[in-house]
């Protein structure tokens, strides 16, 4: 077996895009097809993903951003309105609350998973709650059943959960509407790019519209509505066709990437991995631990820092949204999110891809018991 004793000879990328010959011989018959933009492969990414996700509408778009987006947009949601949502995400899903003219509303997330807390989010709800925004993050769903409960539309933020199910149910027609990431680094890549899955019809004939500047077949044109020009191109859902072939072999490699990391934790004081609920499917888009300074004998900061001189990047997912700049000139008064707060000091998300070989994972796994016997002394 390989048990790496040093440093790498070459340093070893968070996470890889893994795209072999067949993307690229994809990209290439698209490009001979003559369709740049949205055209039959949007289509067939459409009618792929919402067979794949279990839903009855899928509409490919330009991001994740745009995704969640306009999936407020085709709520009705804009000035006065309030939307519940977790500090522990990118802040895309809180930016987007904000261009509606809506207010986002932060709440607390569990221990364990880092997940929005159905609790704190009940607490929330007054009569301007507009949505609810609840973040699957890494791949573990959030406890839906009490959100749904909350009698409040749902739109996820599913970009880390392409593979995910709720209690036996893919994650993908169970709320008003649940938003993809194509992003590169997404566990279906096309490098950028957003899916909005929904079983409401109404929604989805709303996002049809608001995606494109036009629509119609007549020889003039016209506009329902002012357009946001968030469509997805051809060439770009072509490499995420070929991703979606992929997605159960890449899910095979990542599954034995947490096994190993799984298995390595086990002995390292101080360096636990968030939750995983075995009653759902977990997507295994990231392998997050939480670095106890204490016990682990040095800081997040300072276990990346010690990781990055061996060689191995990781990073963080996420600093609370809440204590970002702009969020705290513009809401001064939020108060403290102890559990979130306390978390974007610890967290630290390790090498993890299809593009990895488990030996390269064996490397970090081996970084990471040096760096802990060096911090701990
Ligand atoms: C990647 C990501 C997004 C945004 O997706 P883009 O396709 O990059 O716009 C939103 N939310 C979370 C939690 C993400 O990780």
């Amino acid at each position: 077996m390989h048990e790496a004793t040093q440093r790498r000879a070459t340093p070893l990328g968070f996470q890889p895009p893994a795209i072999g010959e067949e993307e690229i011989a994809a990209v290439a018959e698209t490009l001979r097809s003559g369709w740049l933009t949205t055209g039959p492969k949007a289509a067939e990414l459409e009618r792929r993903m919402a067979e794949y996700l279990e839903a009855e509408h899928v509409l490919a778009l330009a991001s994740g951003t745009a995704a969640l987006h306009l999936a407020l947009v085709a709520l009705d949601v804009g000035p006065g309105d309030e939307v519940i949502t977790s500090p522990i995400t990118w802040p895309a899903t809180a930016n987007v609350i904000v261009h509606t003219g809506a207010t986002p509303v932060f709440v607390d997330v569990r221990e364990d998973d880092l997940n929005i807390d159905p609790a704190r989010a009940a607490e929330a709800v007054t009569e301007r709650t507009k949505a609810l925004m609840p973040v699957h993050l890494a791949g573990q769903p959030c406890d839906m059943d009490p959100l749904w409960q909350l009698g409040v539309p749902v739109v996820e933020d599913a970009a880390h959960a392409a593979e995910s199910a709720y209690r036996g149910r893919k994650l993908g027609g169970l709320s008003d509407a649940t938003c993809f990431s194509l992003y590169a680094t997404k566990n279906i890549a096309a490098g950028e790019g957003g899916l909005l899955a929904t079983n409401r019809g109404d929604v989805a004939e709303r996002v049809r519209d608001l995606r494109l500047m036009r629509r119609g077949d007549g020889s003039l044109y016209d506009i329902p509505v002012p357009g946001y020009k968030a469509n997805l191109s051809d060439v770009l859902a072509a490499i995420a066709l070929v991703q979606l072939d992929k997605v159960e072999r890449h899910r095979a490699a990542r599954l034995r990437q947490f096994e190993l990391y799984d298995e390595a934790l086990a002995e390292l004081d101080g360096i636990t991995p968030l939750a995983r609920d075995p009653r759902d499917t977990h997507a295994l888009h990231l392998y997050v631990v939480r670095i106890d300074a204490e016990e682990a004998g040095g800081t997040r900061d300072e276990y990346q820092r010690a990781l990055a001189a061996e060689g191995i990047s990781t990073s963080i997912h996420f600093l609370p949204v809440h204590r970002l700049r702009w969020y705290r000139d513009r809401f001064p008064d939020q108060p403290p999110l102890p559990v979130a707060e306390r978390a974007g000091d610890e967290v630290l998300s390790l090498p993890l891809s299809p593009a990895h070989s488990d030996d390269d994972i064996r490397d970090a796994i081996a970084a990471l018991r040096r760096v802990h016997a060096a911090l701990r002394g």
